[in-house]
């Protein structure tokens, strides 16, 4: 734990006014081709004055989750090299991207969640930034069907036509696929037409997970979004880089009863995205820990 040296206020309240934040009245890029401007532009201009425009960008070449284009990197590193081709693109040094991943969370199984990540790329200071959020409330559905199957409760359940759909064939080559549908006639077309090309004589169809097809995602970008606003807002106590914010957190509580430590968060370290400043802020609860919790006296 570092010790806030003299003149520096310890940990919060880091925010200037608006008008004298570092980018404020600065232009950010957003590389999107899936309307996420809405999203994301409102709370960057809210809480840093940063006027955020959108370049359109082939951003499906760095994957997509219909699988046509395979993802490589990690959701970060692919949300990054989406930031990137937009300030390419727009010649500018300020940049956002998001990434959505779709699954369900590590060590829960039957629940589908959306983890949006959105980042910004600072190139005049050498930052990158970013922070997540979670949303439970991702509809998705999945089936494979043959033409003239009951499908309307499926797709009642799947919110469509306000989710679109994504439909290929169940079985064999992969195209064609179709993406995009929003009305059931088309839909009713793709499926005829993937069955026709399956081995199996049916067609596998799917929510589009885009976040322009998928309204159920679309929340979650956005409070992903405020998270990184509300960061980018706070100063680093030492440089007065934007972004200061928790970096991790501490684990270790001493058990009430035997003193052990038990694995619960005891403190929340705040650190810089330029320099190497921390602050440990201890929480309250770190005091000690449920007997219950510990696995020494509730093993
Ligand atoms: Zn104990
Ligand atoms: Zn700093």
């Amino acid at each position: 734990m570092s010790n806030p040296p003299a003149g520096v206020e310890p940990y919060l309240e880091r925010q200037p006014r608006l008008d004298r934040h570092p980018y404020c009245d600065s232009t950010a890029v957003l590389a999107t081709m899936h309307d996420k401007l809405p999203l994301i532009a409102p709370a960057m201009l809210t809480a840093v004055g940063l006027d955020v425009r959108d370049v359109h960008v082939d951003t499906d070449r760095l994957g997509t989750f219909t699988g046509d284009v395979a993802r490589l990197g990690t959701p970060w590193e692919t949300a990054v090299a989406k930031a990137r081709l937009g300030m390419n693109a727009a010649g500018v040094r300020l940049g956002l991207a998001s990434e959505g991943s779709i699954g369900p969370p590590p060590g829960v199984a039957f629940v589908v969640a959306a983890r949006e990540l959105v980042v910004l790329v600072d190139d005049e200071r050498g930052l990158v930034v970013g922070e997540s959020a979670i949303g439970y409330d991702i509809i998705t559905i999945a089936a494979d069907v043959a033409p003239g199957d009951d499908i309307e409760r499926l797709l009642q359940r799947g919110t469509f036509p306000e989710h679109g759909m994504i439909v290929r064939p169940a079985a064999g080559p992969p195209a064609p696929l179709h993406k995009g549908i929003h009305d059931r006639s088309g839909l009713d077309d793709a499926i005829r037409a993937c069955a026709a090309e399956s081995t199996d004589g049916r067609a596998h169809i799917e929510t589009d997970l885009r976040a322009h097809h998928c309204p159920s995602r679309r929340p979650t970008i956005a409070a992903a979004a405020h998270r990184l606003a509300q960061r980018l807002a706070a100063l680093c106590p030492m440089c007065a880089t934007p972004g200061w914010g928790v970096v991790r957190v501490e684990l270790g509580v001493p058990c009430q009863h035997c003193r052990r430590p038990v694995q619960l968060p005891s403190a929340d370290v705040f650190g810089c995205a330029a320099c190497t400043f921390e602050q440990t802020l201890t929480r309250p609860e770190s005091r000690g820990a449920d007997p219950g919790r510990c696995s020494w006296c509730n093993p």
